[in-house]
């Protein structure tokens, strides 16, 4: 049967780098197998040393509801036990998988398999997109300015797509109503953040009103205006008026920074990635000089290629799946998340390249890391939705203090 993809246009590019992989997935990642997997691996007659690395690598995940009793060997969940340094104890020297090498791609867990695509099931249609945090997919955003354009696939359904099952199940769509809409308000926002006639901070607090104005038709039971409002917001990224005054917002590095910097200190400390932003400033104070010279030197990293940093946060709407990342915050809440994330790659990149060498690369893994931490943990996002609530960061105003 021949389904229909949105997909932004890098995704049929994505080819896995491997051993010349700078971040790897492999790594300080412990990736989910089921019983049935691994008894596949090992019925495959592996190689003695092969054989040996399964029977110690893999532990049980007891879920949540201790329902671990009921399930068959074959249903249960087990982590990969991660070497001491934090690599997969399946990657050989050369940075490749054994398993892979040894037996085929199709002896992978669906998860080794399915990474860094990502399919969301809406209706008829499938979004498929690749994750932020995959470095070849960061390559794929640096090189084509219309990488991220929405383009429309009728196709026999992909391998990858039979092993996803995220989606908008019938229910769900009953039970909230407004996710319905998913498609339009994902193409919307997709359509904004890519612009090119407008800066990505103006497109963001352009979007952080319209997601006001979706809220507040959630709330009133008027998810029926959402198609207008829409249109009304689109026709405002046309008027040089609302662009202009939203342009003149002065930027406010002192409470990007502190947020920023809160994120980092108090939700990842215990993410594992290994990112401060300590040079840019002196306790409470920011260093300015260290801001210019972070500003400057990636403008020149990046020259000509400026729309590199746009791409990488129109992609990550696709990692949230917004504007529903977490179905019980609304959409203005989802979207204050979203561009908190956007204000932290920008103050990291002015922290990675004010310390200099090689910045594309240092960016480029800042970014994979954060794109783990960000997009990879829902947990995570309700606490930083919380703490950005108890802040008061409630408003479209607010978002432009995060993001200018
Ligand atoms: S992070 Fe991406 S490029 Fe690196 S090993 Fe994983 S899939 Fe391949």
């Amino acid at each position: 049967m021949a389904l229909h993809y949105k997909q932004p246009k890098y995704y049929d590019k994505f080819k896995c780098i491997g051993g010349k992989c700078t971040v790897s997935c492999c790594e300080r990642w412990s990736i989910d197998w089921y019983g049935h997997e691994i008894k596949k691996v090992k019925d495959a007659n592996p190689s003695d040393e092969l054989k040996e690395l399964l029977e110690k690598s893999f532990k049980e995940k007891l879920d949540t509801f201790n329902f671990s009793d009921l399930r068959t060997d074959e249903e249960k969940r087990y982590s990969i036990i991660l070497k001491e340094n934090g690599n997969c104890p399946f990657h050989n020297e050369e940075g490749l998988c054994m398993i892979q090498k040894e037996l085929g791609e199709e002896y992978l867990s669906e998860t080794c398999t399915i990474y860094p695509r990502k399919h969301f099931i809406h209706k008829e249609n499938i979004i498929r997109s690749c994750y932020n945090s995959c470095p070849a997919v960061l390559d794929l955003l640096s090189e084509d300015i219309n990488a991220v354009r929405l383009e429309s696939q009728y196709t026999e359904s992909d391998f990858h797509y039979r092993l996803s099952s995220d989606g908008d199940k019938l229910k769900r769509l009953e039970n909230y109503p407004v996710l319905n809409y998913r498609m339009e308000l994902m193409e919307f926002y997709n359509k904004l953040i890519t612009d090119r006639n407008v800066s990505l901070e103006t497109a963001i607090v352009l979007g952080a009103l319209a997601s006001k104005r979706f809220t507040d038709a959630v709330e009133n039971n008027k998810i029926d205006e959402i198609p207008a409002l829409i249109k009304e917001y689109e026709e405002k990224l046309k008027d040089k008026a609302t662009i202009k005054a939203i342009e003149e917002i002065k930027p406010n590095y002192l409470v990007q920074f502190k947020f920023v910097n809160n994120l980092l200190v108090t939700f990842l400390e215990n993410a594992d990635i290994q990112i401060n932003i300590s040079n840019l400033h002196d306790g409470e104070k920011l260093i300015p000089e260290n801001y210019a010279r972070g500003i400057a030197n990636l403008n020149d990293t990046f020259k000509g290629r400026e729309y590199f940093f746009k791409n990488v946060a129109a992609n990550m709407l696709f990692d949230f799946n917004m504007p529903f990342r977490i179905q019980e915050c609304s959409i203005l809440e989802n979207y204050t998340y979203y561009a908190l994330a956007v204000a932290s790659l920008k103050v990291i990149g002015v922290s990675v390249a004010e310390k200099g060498v090689d910045v594309e690369k240092k960016y480029k893994n800042a970014i994979s890391m954060m794109g783990r931490a960000f997009a990879h943990n829902k947990t995570r996002t309700k606490n930083v939705i919380e703490y950005l609530k108890e802040h008061g960061f409630t408003s479209a105003a607010h978002v432009a203090l995060l993001i200018k």
